[in-house]
């Protein structure tokens, strides 16, 4: 599509109108019928994202020297990101633009640790569970890596034992999720952290929904297995604060086992006219606001604040879970966390959705087995009735003959 620059400009009042006219359209996240892409926390803390992400919106990530600011709050980001999964003391991390990124760095750092360290080369690959995110697709496409995805087991987790069988010598790299994605279920890390060291093969735990939700929750007296660097084969772990640490959008954490493992992942170029120019993540540019605005949100929430915001998102989830289970939904698992997924034996989940799509809702689907899935925020917890309300009024029975087939991916 080619569009016209417009000859002359136009009055902030007059384009900021327009603006919110065009969002007339979108998911009515503030409404709460939103449980995908957006995790809302309250207006509070969307205040304090917004004002400190302009407080430093020019300034840039890539100059810790010219903004030592950003480089203080990053760090002190890192710090209580490692601190609260375990790191031991000589560990270290970078913020990145999100999982899927920081998912690409971990894979950069492991590859490259394994070139140099154990002297693999040639084709090598990663082996993951089904479960685990596309990203790691997409990381081992842009390197030239093959991924090989094992089914899970019949508890939906990934099967270690499986894995054990699918890895080989050119294996370089292990995926966990805390939790997966699709059912919100965090793996059995303990079992694939035993596989990794007795293997020794870097083992990555993908934490990108449940980094920054998990450790509190179990503060909360939920009762979740060790899944993070208290374990020792665990080498690295994404976390994204733009999701359950309610930070602005482009803020994320790579966090490793120690400095030395840290230091495959940072490129260090010298060989042009200027200047050595050190990175550590894909990015050259890094946005300076969604590193302010990541330092504030955690000191505005604090431990408690965290801890009340995510019980909030458990209390809405358990009531979601009582109510579906009543109009004889099957839930996936026994999640912990903010993410739930539920199917039917005698419904049309996909006809199902679709009704719920029509009265507003914009959440998502698993396909195998076909369920209805939700991603809770802490402002769930005020619409849990309407949104049972409004399911018992869109189930569509299953007819065989017609089986709806033809749903498509949304996220093209
Ligand atoms: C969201 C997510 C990712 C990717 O994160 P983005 O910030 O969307 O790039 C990776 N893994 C899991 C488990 C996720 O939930």
């Amino acid at each position: 599509m080619l569009c016209e620059m417009p000859q002359h400009g136009t009055d902030w009042p007059t384009l900021k109108a327009a603006m919110i006219e065009r969002g007339s359209g979108d998911a009515k996240w503030r409404e709460g019928k939103t449980a995908v892409y957006v995790f809302n926390a309250g207006e509070d803390v969307a205040a304090v994202q917004k004002k400190a992400y302009t407080l430093y919106m020019s300034e840039n990530g890539l100059g810790p020297l010219a903004f030592p600011s950003l480089k203080t709050m990053e760090d002190e980001v890192i710090g209580m990101g490692l601190k609260i999964l375990h790191a031991p003391p000589d560990a270290k991390g970078t913020m990145t633009s999100g999982g899927t990124d920081s998912i690409t760095m971990a894979v950069k750092a492991a590859r490259d640790y394994a070139c140099a360290e154990r002297g693999l080369s040639g084709p090598l690959n990663i082996v993951a569970p089904y479960s685990a995110h596309p990203a790691f697709d997409k990381a081992a496409k842009l390197m030239e890596l093959e991924i090989r995805r094992v089914s899970v087991g019949p508890d939906l987790l990934a099967d270690s034992t499986a894995m054990a069988a699918a890895c080989d010598k050119q294996t370089f790299m292990l995926v966990g999720s805390a939790p997966s994605f699709p059912y919100g279920l965090i793996d059995h890390i303990s079992q694939l952290s035993g596989l990794a060291l007795d293997r020794n093969i870097w083992l990555h735990v993908d934490a990108c929904v449940g980094g920054y939700i998990a450790p509190f929750v179990r503060m909360n007296g939920g009762d979740i297995a060790p899944f993070d660097f208290e374990l020792p084969g665990v080498m690295s772990m994404s976390a994204d604060l733009h999701k359950y640490g309610y930070c602005a959008k482009g803020a994320s954490t790579v966090l490793f086992r120690d400095a030395a493992l840290h230091e495959h992942m940072v490129f260090d170029c010298s060989d042009w006219p200027g200047g050595r120019m050190i990175t550590p993540t894909l990015a050259g540019t890094r946005p300076g606001g969604a590193i302010s605005a990541a330092w504030a949100v955690m000191n505005y929430l604090g431990v408690e604040g965290y801890r009340e915001k995510h019980r909030q998102v458990t209390d809405a989830r358990e009531a979601i879970e009582a109510g579906v289970s009543e109009l004889g939904f099957e839930i996936l698992g026994s999640p912990q966390l903010g993410i739930v997924a539920f199917t039917h034996r005698e419904l049309d989940i996909f006809a199902t959705y679709r009704n719920m799509y029509q009265k507003g809702w914009f959440t998502s689907l698993t396909t195998q087995p076909r369920a209805l899935h939700l991603m809770l925020s802490p402002f769930h917890i005020q619409v849990t009735d309407v949104y049972l309300r409004d399911l018992q009024k869109s189930l569509v029975k299953a007819d065989d003959t017609a089986q709806d087939n033809d749903f498509e991916a949304r996220y093209s």
